[in-house]
């Protein structure tokens, strides 16, 4: 037993030396990619494998194809092969496993998980799990291809340059964890990728019509460099080209030509607002192939529950977004000053000022400044001026003329006060009531929404005239 005597005495805290680290494995050394890009550190910011697969490879299959003449055979397996790798990526790596969108039977998730590798765009649970995260975190730092930080680094920047794995939000992905074909692919990736993306291209052109070096320049490389840039343009043009008919607070938009490139991935936002509908296209008649083979397999008995919103939820969206741009059109017209903000003018008032010259006319209550506005008047000078100075509620509404709308918003546009008391403010006080139901009705900016026919000038029922009388 060591006497307590015989122990050395324990280094106080404050004089432990530094533990010596390999400086590549320190966790407080920040990521290349929050460093700032200099001349001096430029190279260490790219990824240089990725520039390699993703450029690299493809200038080299361009050049390469000016040397190799391309077969009809080739060149149509190569687009076949085109399509097929595609609808990996579409129907598979994205409706199926990032989104859930339907179920697949085995063979079905095994031709999707070996065509998706010959796209060649990493693994399923990789992919998936960057996607779960550009929905959850759209356009904010934790979208790991945000085209908030410009159209060329969401099409390929992203990959082209290194990215803080950190940054990227996190996503759950217990589910395709728990998938056998997702962890499959994804332990056997590489040997996949050689085989599907390089190796059965080659052989199918070479076997079948002795097309070796075309089968794996076309169908093969260049087919590959297709495919890519078709998925590239559903972050890059998909969040940057087209219309917003659900929802324009976030980026994604609907557009044909982005649906032609991608299998039907254009109609982007519809896809941001229900991700998990298997369509990406609602209308019969737009392009969205993906939908199309996606139906057919539930046909064949390879796909089943098929998640669709119900069309009445996708309608409240679509009626949500016209509204906000209705109310952004309202609020740049001119409707008037509120009749709450107009100053209260007694009759006597209203008529001594009239009398002295002011062209003012009152109809329902409201007091209009009329001056500017004479010489216009499509029933003549004559008629107008006559309702100068008196209550012109009935002339107005049908005792001479019944005025269209157009001429009760025009009138409101002249609106300098409101009546005291009286028989006039009655009637405003019931136009009130009669329009009970839409008239406390506000846009998104506050503004009361009057609709065809509501003007508070106008009366309901025409009003005996006195001069009809
Ligand atoms: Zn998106
Ligand atoms: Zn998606």
């Amino acid at each position: 037993m060591a006497s307590q005597t015989s122990a050395p005495p324990a280094p106080s805290m404050a004089k432990a030396p530094e533990p010596t680290r390999n400086k590549k494995l320190d966790p407080k050394k920040p990521h290349i990619a929050d460093e700032r890009i200099t001349k001096a550190n430029w190279y260490k910011h790219v990824n240089w494998l990725n520039v390699t697969l993703i450029i690299g490879v493809p200038i080299y299959g361009m050049i390469a194809a000016y040397y190799t003449p391309l077969h009809l055979k080739t060149a149509i397996f190569a687009f076949i092969y085109y399509f097929m790798t595609g609808l990996g990526i579409t129907a598979g790596y994205h409706r199926l496993w990032a989104h859930t969108c339907y179920s697949a039977r085995l063979p079905l998730k095994i031709f999707l998980a070996a065509v998706g590798a010959g796209a060649v765009q990493g693994s399923i649970r990789w992919w998936s799990r960057d996607h779960r995260a550009h929905h959850r975190y759209t356009d904010t730092d934790k979208d790991p291809y945000s085209v908030r930080k410009g159209l060329i680094y969401s099409h390929i920047g992203w990959m082209v340059m290194k990215q803080n794995p950190k940054r990227i939000g996190r996503t759950d992905i217990s589910d395709l964890n728990d998938d056998p074909v997702v962890v499959w692919q994804h332990r056997n990736y590489i040997k996949c990728v050689i085989f599907m993306g390089m190796v059965f291209p080659c052989l199918v052109s070479g076997l079948g019509w002795g097309d070796w070096k075309g089968g794996f320049i076309y169908a093969g490389i260049l087919r590959i460099f297709v495919v890519q840039q078709a998925t590239f343009c559903v972050n890059s043009l998909a969040h940057w080209l087209g219309d917003q008919p659900f929802d324009d607070r976030n980026s994604p938009r609907d557009h044909v030509i982005t649906a032609f490139v991608t299998l039907g991935e254009g109609y982007h936002n519809f896809h941001h607002e229900f991700p998990s509908d298997y369509r990406n296209a609602i209308e019969w008649h737009q392009y969205d192939p993906t939908k199309w083979s996606i139906w057919i397999w539930k046909q064949m008995g390879l796909a089943f529950d098929l998640k669709q919103f119900k069309q009445n939820e996708i309608e409240k969206g679509r009626l949500q977004q016209l509204q906000k741009k209705l109310d952004q059109k309202r609020q740049t017209l001119d409707w008037g000053i509120a009749l709450e903000q107009l100053p209260i003018i007694d009759w006597d008032t209203y008529q001594t000022e009239a009398k002295n010259g002011r062209a003012l006319v009152a109809v329902a209550g409201v007091v209009h400044d009329v001056t500017d506005f004479i010489k216009d008047h499509p029933g003549g000078k004559a008629l107008i001026t006559s309702g100068i100075g008196k209550d012109a509620t009935a002339i107005f509404n049908g005792g001479v003329y019944n005025h269209s709308n157009a001429a009760h918003n025009l009138l409101s546009t002249m609106r300098v006060g409101v009546l005291r008391g009286g028989c006039e403010v009655e009637i405003w006080k019931r136009a009130q009531r009669e329009n009970k139901d839409i008239s406390f009705v506000s846009d998104s900016a506050g503004q009361k929404i009057i609709r065809a026919g509501s003007q508070v000038t106008r009366i309901a029922e025409p009003v005996a005239s006195a001069d009809a009388a």
